[in-house]
């Protein structure tokens, strides 16, 4: 070390001194034995003043990513976060670690705020946690040229992004904000954040060339699969008989309420003994208490359940988690299937898909906005374009023949190398045409006397969906030809429509909605001939 030159050797000692003060606290402050992976690092980045973009999931420890760095910067701290259950959960938390520690929001009395602002303006040294909307209080902007934090934190990041799946224009402000209090070093996090809300958030905060941490989204533990299937009576046979193979607890996620209740009362029959529960939005909140309660206090029970079911769920050892249909989205699956082998241990995720999964998908997709009258009309179509293309990701997980784990890294832009997978792809198991399981069941138990579960809004037969082929590519030379997006000449609702409806002429097509006098005029006649060739 001695033949070092000075500088080099101050250099290490620094750096050296650094890694004990970031040690020392995580043991005495925060009572931890050891960091997790990849906290080190951006503890690191922060504290050497760099901006932070960190995307981990949930539970993977970004708290202390920030609240570390924040006593070693000393100072104030201001941390950005939309919920106030989790902001008033790590109040409380680092109040019991002794941190100081203060927020604001719209939970306070007046008096309580005064409080606050009086500690701020005594030069508070600690975290500030601060819902976002209490930024546009005048009282609050006036004093933020005042507080000078060493450190700005934006928590769930993501609603910054249009793209994200839960924009929020209160977040819209927060680059001015952090112009406001100097343009602190700041780090955005975030659970979900694909390439593209990543860029939102480093454009919208005005990064300077942030240091990105994308990290924590491989689950070796979970086995991954994919099963295409073309019947809802394949789903179920192959469900069934998978089902009783597998003792160990689990989720059967559905798309709608009414396939939940049915493959309920289908489960419940054919398996007797076993725990089977439903559990769904449209249920009254004491029964679904107690499908929540029956699932985590029974070894072995399996709920099937919409996407209602999960948050809040800490059940460790669920073994399995089916998907009977394609999620909107490949973060709806992510985080749906990962709450299988929280344990650590083995356990499968399976999801099953048929084409016709995609029409639910698209009903939904064509409700975006219904509800919002705050959205402009084209916000909405932007929303739905968007909607869609997530919807092709997750087909395009489902149907191609590549490493599960793999593309779900790459959808978050996690590089973490992949070895030893176990996913259908990497077994060479897939085999898209047939279910595995299926080729096991006997014919007369495939289907049983249950009527194929039926879609909410509409359903069509595969003449329907060959039409509905045509249509799309139809669609895509009119827009090619226009030179503009395929949704301004028809969106996909509309030509289900058509497809479903199979219109002879014009008026019948006229009748159609979303098929105008100016739509009918240009395209009506090609529509038809589409409908009509074979
Ligand atoms: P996230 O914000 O990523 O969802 P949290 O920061 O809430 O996750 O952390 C999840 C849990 O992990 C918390 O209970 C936290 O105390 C714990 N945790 C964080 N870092 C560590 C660590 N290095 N060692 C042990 N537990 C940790």
């Amino acid at each position: 070390m001695s033949l070092l030159p000075r500088g080099i050797r101050d250099t290490l000692d620094l750096e050296a001194h650094l890694m004990d003060s970031i040690n020392d606290i995580l043991q005495r402050v925060f009572r931890l034995p050891e960091f997790r992976p990849h906290q080190r690092e951006i503890i690191q980045d922060i504290v050497a003043g760099n901006d932070v973009v960190c995307v981990m999931p949930t539970g993977a420890g970004k708290s202390l990513c920030f609240q570390l760095p924040a006593l070693m910067l000393g100072g104030l701290t201001v941390v950005v976060s939309p919920l106030i259950s989790l902001m008033a959960d790590q109040v409380r938390q680092l109040g019991r670690l002794n941190v100081p520690v203060l927020f604001m929001n719209s939970s306070q009395s007046h008096q309580e705020q005064r409080e606050v602002f009086s500690g701020l303006k005594r030069g508070f040294a600690g975290l500030l946690y601060v819902a976002p909307e209490r930024f546009s209080a005048a009282s609050f902007q006036r004093i933020l040229p005042e507080l000078k934090p060493r450190l700005f934190v934006v928590d769930e990041a993501h609603c910054l992004s249009f793209w994200g799946h839960d924009f929020r224009p209160e977040y819209m402000r927060l680059a001015e904000v952090r112009e406001q209090l100097g343009s602190p070093v700041t780090m955005a996090l975030t659970a979900t954040a694909t390439p593209n809300v990543r860029d939102d958030i480093v454009i919208m905060l005005k990064l300077r060339s942030p240091k990105l941490h994308v990290t924590g989204f491989d689950r070796p533990n979970l086995t991954y699969a994919c099963r295409r299937m073309d019947t809802e009576a394949e789903k179920d046979a192959a469900l069934l008989h998978g089902l009783s193979r597998q003792p160990g607890s689990g989720i059967v996620y559905c798309s709608t309420r009414r396939l939940v209740e049915q493959l309920a009362a289908l489960f419940a029959e054919r398996l007797p003994g076993r725990t089977v529960r439903a559990y769904h939005a449209g249920m009254d909140a004491e029964a679904r208490k107690a499908s929540q309660e029956d699932f985590m206090a029974n070894p072995g029970a399996v709920v099937v359940a919409t996407n209602a079911f999960g948050m809040g769920i800490n059940k460790a050892d669920i073994r399995f988690v089916v998907h009977y249909n394609i999620p909107a989205s490949l973060e709806a699956y992510y985080q749906e299937a990962g709450r299988a082998g929280r344990d650590g241990r083995p356990a499968q995720c399976i999801l099953y898909c048929s084409p016709r999964d995609r029409f639910t998908q698209e009903f939904f997709i064509d409700k975006i906005g219904e509800n919002n009258t705050a959205l402009s009309a084209a916000q909405v179509e932007t929303l739905q374009a968007h909607a869609r293309r997530k919807l092709d990701q997750v087909f395009n997980y489902a149907y191609r023949s590549r490493c599960r784990r793999r593309a779900i890294l790459d959808y978050f832009g996690d590089r973490t190398a992949v070895t030893q997978c176990v996913c259908d792809v990497c077994r060479g198991q897939v085999r898209m045409s047939k279910p595995l399981e299926a080729d096991a069941v006997p014919s007369q138990r495939r289907s049983g006397n249950r009527k194929a579960p039926r879609m909410e809004s509409r359903e069509l037969d595969h003449s329907g969906l060959d039409r509905f082929e045509r249509l799309k590519k139809l669609r895509l030379k009119l827009a090619q030809a226009q030179d503009v997006p395929a949704f301004c000449v028809a969106h996909d609702s509309v030509l289900q429509a058509i497809a479903h409806a199979a219109p002879a002429d014009m008026v019948a097509l006229s009748e159609i909605k979303g098929i105008g006098p100016a739509k009918l005029d240009k395209y009506g006649a090609a529509f038809l001939k589409a409908v009509k060739d074979k």
